[in-house]
């Protein structure tokens, strides 16, 4: 487990947020990195902002260029390759049923919270989605709301994003109220990578007004390697894992970062020392820009065979693909030979 640093769980989170990292310039220095070796990418953030906070930063490894933290967020050159078959909506996401309301899939609706996340990873399949176009209106949650309430095949709501978690807990707690109150509703899940990159987001609040809900709660998280996972983060998970909110991780496949046997089993063991079940691990979405996070299926494949091979099967994320329109994740045959 990697150590505590400095004392930034006594900072709230808001806070955290503010004082992020927002040139590469900023970062590379805190990092003790030379910059001239980034130079020509220093502009891709014209492309996406940049957004780090310290609590992440600080999981990064002092001088190495080679930080697998490092690469999720530093803009980069590559991001200005024009890659075919890599578009700016590669889930055709951007008609929604409502402001604020996606339904793709039957029995769930995706309300997008808030638009913007606490960090803005590289290869993020959203990194063009219109976000001012999709929030709700004047009517607030009242338009989503009834539109849950007039389809009762719905039995989940998800809170996505951006990140959800970039809203204030009363505000999450005002949404539930109103949610609760809809008896077709079963579970209320929450996607969130805010915990990953500043923990004390995982509020006592918050908790104990989840696991007080008569929806069950669900927290995926999205870590993609075992370094994001300090002492700080796997306490209260724990905690929330006691309080009874289910806790899963889906995490992306990505090129430099995780696309090795032993990176992907050390973080399904760490997310389980943390109380967090490996749920999927993703194919990245060919969302333009980010080309060279990806991994070729057949690479992919050997590598889920690797970790079938070494890990207990509950450990063992689900790859998968997302494919815009279709009714479920697409999981990737892994066309393996009996043995
Ligand atoms: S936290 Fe998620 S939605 Fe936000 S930038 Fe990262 S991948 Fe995209």
């Amino acid at each position: 487990m990697i150590p505590l640093k400095g004392s930034d769980l006594h900072i709230p989170w808001q806070k955290e947020l503010a004082r992020a990292f927002t040139t590469p310039e900023q970062l590379l220095d805190y990092l003790e990195l030379d910059i001239a070796p980034w130079q020509d990418g220093l502009a891709a953030r014209r492309l996406f902002p940049m957004r780090v906070p310290y609590p992440f930063a600080d999981k990064m490894q002092k001088g190495n260029p080679q930080d697998p933290l490092l690469r999720q967020v530093l803009p980069l050159a590559d991001e200005f390759a024009e890659v075919p078959g890599f578009v700016t909506d590669p889930l055709d996401e951007h008609d929604s049923a409502l402001p604020g309301l996606l339904h793709k899939y039957r029995s769930r609706v995706l309300l997008i919270l808030r638009g913007g996340c606490a960090v803005n990873c590289r290869y993020c399949f959203r990194r063009h989605f219109p976000y001012d176009d999709n929030s709700p209106g004047q009517g607030g949650w009242q338009p989503a709301v009834d539109y849950i309430a007039a389809h009762p095949e719905i039995n989940e709501v998800i809170l996505s994003g951006g990140d959800p978690l970039m809203a204030r807990d009363e505000h999450i707690a005002a949404l539930l109220n109103q949610l609760e109150s809809l008896p077709h509703l079963k579970r209320v899940r929450i996607h969130s990578r805010l915990p990953v990159v500043i923990p004390q987001r995982l509020t006592d609040d918050l908790r104990d007004r989840l696991s007080q809900s008569r929806l069950r709660p669900v927290l995926v998280l999205h870590v993609n390697h075992a370094n994001e996972i300090d002492e700080h983060l796997a306490t209260r998970l724990h905690q929330w894992q006691r309080a009874g909110i289910t806790l899963l991780n889906q995490g992306v496949l990505l090129a430099g970062v995780n696309d090795h046997a032993d990176s992907l089993e050390a973080l399904s063991e760490r997310l389980f020392d943390a109380g967090v079940l490996p749920y999927y691990l993703y194919q990245l979405d060919k969302v333009a820009g980010a080309a060279h996070f990806d991994v070729s299926d057949d690479r992919a494949r050997a590598l889920m065979a690797e970790l079938l091979a070494r890990l207990p099967g509950f450990l063992v994320p689900r790859l998968v693909r997302e494919i815009g329109g279709e009714a479920s994740k697409t999981p990737l045959d892994l066309n393996l030979e009996p043995r």
